[in-house]
């Protein structure tokens, strides 16, 4: 670690520079909750410049240091939680038009919302995934949200495991709505700080995934991101999520019959999931 490249942010929700040590027992970064508004992020965390040039590593998506343990690997998981994700859009009326994904990575949610969408777009900052998604949408930007022309409005914009990535959300939430249609709606999803597992898994939850995850989400603090950027009808969207058998058990470190290293299981209460409408 170069240590020229932390820095030590104000709460990036409300900017108070109250803290209190919360999960201080990983090496360099610490995860930290604001006293004035609640809110729980790392500090110190990565400078995004630092950020940026681990995430053009291709080894990201495949790598086993940083990053996801073989995405590729979780493809038949990822793509039954989004099956099931497009079934509940769809019962909330929230199929139909035009999609942009931000964050696409491989692209199995835009291959899977085929069927229920007229246009599919996304955006990925990995060259390496933007190329391998290109063929399951009708257009991939290699970066982030800033790279989609200002003329192209959605119906839908989804982010799902981003926010948690991102250095300024207010910045962020408020260029997604200009990306909208009147009437649009946009679907945040992001692990759920205020689960039972991060109660039960303390240190070794899994979604401390450092230095990564800069910014720790429950309902509470989404839901006040969403509305304070201009989203109406803030609610929560039922979002379960399968995850490889194998990659669980490892989790919880138990040891899984080889017979048995083929199935998903349905977690539940990891992801936490709202969506909101932008009346222009
Ligand atoms: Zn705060």
């Amino acid at each position: 670690m170069n240590y020229m490249e932390l820095e030590y942010p104000s709460c990036p929700l409300c900017h108070s520079e109250n803290r209190r040590y919360a999960y201080s027992r990983f090496e360099t970064y610490k995860v930290v909750g604001c006293c004035s508004c609640g809110f729980y992020y790392l500090y110190p965390r990565l400078t995004e410049t630092a950020m940026f040039k681990l995430y053009a590593d291709d080894s990201y998506f495949e790598g086993d240091h940083a990053g996801y343990t073989s995405y590729s690997g979780q493809e038949v998981a990822l793509r039954t939680t989004f099956q099931r994700l497009m079934i509940n859009l769809k019962k909330n009326k929230l199929t139909g038009g035009s999609l942009l994904e931000i964050g696409c990575g491989y692209g199995y949610l835009l291959d899977e919302a085929r069927k229920f969408f007229t246009v599919r777009v996304g955006t990925d900052f990995s060259e390496r995934a933007t190329k391998l998604a290109a063929s399951k949408a009708d257009f991939i930007y290699c970066g982030g949200i800033e790279q989609v022309p200002i003329q192209e409005k959605f119906d839908l914009i989804i982010a799902t495991h981003v926010i948690e990535h991102v250095y300024q959300p207010q910045a962020f939430v408020k260029e997604i709505l200009k990306h909208l249609k009147p009437g649009g709606s946009v679907v945040i999803a992001t692990p759920d700080m205020g689960s039972f597992w991060r109660y039960l898994m303390a240190h070794k939850w899994p979604s401390f995934k450092l230095p990564e995850h800069v910014l720790y989400f429950d309902k509470r603090s989404l839901s006040v991101l969403m509305k304070q950027a201009g989203l109406a009808n803030v609610k929560p969207l039922p979002y379960p999520h399968a995850f490889p058998l194998p990659l669980v058990t490892a989790k919880l470190g138990v040891k899984l019959p080889s017979r048995l290293s083929k199935f998903n299981l349905w977690m539940p209460a990891t992801t936490l999931a709202l969506y909101g409408k932008f009346y222009a």
